[in-house]
C-alpha cells in the first residue's frame, strides 16, 4: 500500500455487563486501508465486523487502541475536535428505507451532512445536492419525495449521496446491500465502484458475502469472534485461503469457476458466545484440524506471503489437512 489513510492498531471494544463480565466485541485487531482503496471486512454475523466501522466512526468509543486518520489518532479527540472530521469520514447503512427519515424529502436529507457540519455557503447546497444525486443516477424530479414513494434501489442511492455529498476520505459501508434483492444488488456495487473511481473515496466494505467482499475490495480482512484471523490483497486470499475459517466462508458458496471450488468443509455449529473470551484460537471449538497446542494462546498472525497474514498455527498445512478431513 502506498499511501495510508487509515491506520487501526491493537483495536479493543468491550461492552461490559454486569460484575467483571464483558462482551468481547472487538479483541486487538489491527489493519489499514490506504487512500481510494476498499478493505472488505468478512464474516459471520457476531463476528464484531459493525462494531469496527463504528469505531472507526467513533459512533462507539473503542475501550483501547488507535485509530489514525491521516495520521492523526481521532480516539483522543474530543467531541468537539472531531466535528470538523466528520465531512471526511460517512456510513452507508444496511437497511436503505431504516436509514431515511420517512418525513424528510430526498433534498432534505441530503443536504443534513451540509447543515451539520456548515459545509459551504448554503446558498450552494442546492447545486451540490442536485450533483451528487445525479452522480448516483437520480434526477432534479427526485428532490421533493419522499422515502415511500422510492424504490430499494432509489433509497439506497439517495443514502449514497447523502454519505458522499461532503466529498468524505473514508465511508464505511455497512452491508449495504443485504437487504436488496440480486439485481439490485449488482446495480448498487457497480455504482460504488464507479463512484470510487470518480471521486477517490476509500472504502470500508462490510459484509458477510464473500463473493460480494471479493467483487468489491482491493484488499480482504477476515473477521471471526473480534479478531481478524486473516488478511491479504483479495486475489492472494481467493487463490490460497490458510486460515480454515476462511475455507469455510468460501466453501459455502459455490464459485462458477469449478477450478477455485473448495472441498466441502467440516466447520459446523454456531459462533460461539463473545463473553469473557479464553486467550486460545477463538476458532478451535469450530476447527476441524485443531490441535491442543492451539489453546495455548490466541495465534500470531504469521506471514504467508507478502501483505498476507494467517492467525493459524497450521496455516502452511491448512489445504492438505482439511483434504484429508472433509467428506467426499
Ligand atoms: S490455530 Fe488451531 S484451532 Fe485455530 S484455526 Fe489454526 S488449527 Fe484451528
Amino acid at each position: 500500500m502506498t499511501d495510508t489513510l487509515v491506520a487501526v492498531e491493537g483495536l479493543v471494544k468491550r461492552f461490559y455487563l454486569r460484575g467483571q463480565n464483558y462482551v468481547g466485541a472487538i479483541n486487538g485487531i489491527s489493519f489499514e486501508i490506504g487512500r481510494g482503496e476498499t478493505l472488505g471486512l468478512v464474516g459471520e454475523s457476531g463476528s464484531g465486523k459493525t462494531t469496527v466501522g463504528r469505531c472507526l466512526l467513533r459512533l462507539v468509543e473503542p475501550t483501547s487502541g488507535r485509530i489514525r486518520f491521516e495520521g492523526s489518532d481521532i480516539t483522543q479527540l474530543t467531541k468537539r475536535e472531531l466535528k470538523p472530521l466528520r465531512s471526511r469520514l460517512q456510513m452507508v447503512f444496511q437497511d436503505p428505507f431504516a436509514s431515511l427519515n420517512p418525513r424528510r424529502t430526498v433534498r432534505q436529507t441530503v443536504e443534513e451532512p451540509l447543515a451539520l457540519q456548515r459545509y459551504a455557503p448554503a446558498h450552494a447546497w442546492l447545486g451540490m445536492i442536485t450533483e451528487i444525486l445525479k452522480r448516483v443516477g437520480l434526477g432534479p424530479q427526485y428532490l421533493d419525495r419522499f422515502p415511500i414513494e422510492l424504490t430499494a434501489s432509489e433509497q439506497q442511492r439517495v443514502g449514497i449521496a447523502r454519505a458522499l455529498i461532503t466529498s468524505p476520505k473514508l465511508v464505511v459501508l455497512d452491508e449495504p446491500t443485504s437487504t436488496l434483492d440480486p439485481t439490485v444488488r449488482e446495480e448498487i456495487l457497480g455504482l460504488l465502484r464507479s463512484l470510487q473511481s470518480s471521486m477517490s473515496v476509500a472504502y470500508l466494505f462490510i459484509s458477510h458475502d464473500i463473493m460480494a467482499v471479493e467483487r468489491m475490495s482491493h484488499r480482504v480482512a477476515v473477521m471471526y469472534l473480534g479478531h481478524i484471523v486473516e488478511q491479504a490483497p483479495t486475489a492472494a486470499i481467493m487463490a490460497d485461503p490458510r486460515h480454515p475459517y476462511t475455507r469455510a466462508l468460501m466453501s459455502a458458496v459455490l464459485s462458477p469457476d469449478p477450478a477455485r471450488r473448495l472441498p466441502r468443509s467440516l466447520v459446523v455449529g454456531e459462533i460461539p458466545s463473545a463473553i469473557n473470551p479464553r486467550r486460545e484460537c477463538p476458532f478451535y471449538s469450530r476447527c476441524p484440524i485443531r490441535l491442543d497446542r492451539c489453546l495455548d494462546d490466541v495465534p500470531p498472525m504469521a506471514a504467508v506471503g507478502p501483505e498476507h497474514g494467517a492467525a493459524c498455527l497450521r496455516w502452511r498445512e491448512t489445504s492438505e489437512v482439511l483434504a484429508e478431513v472433509a467428506p467426499e
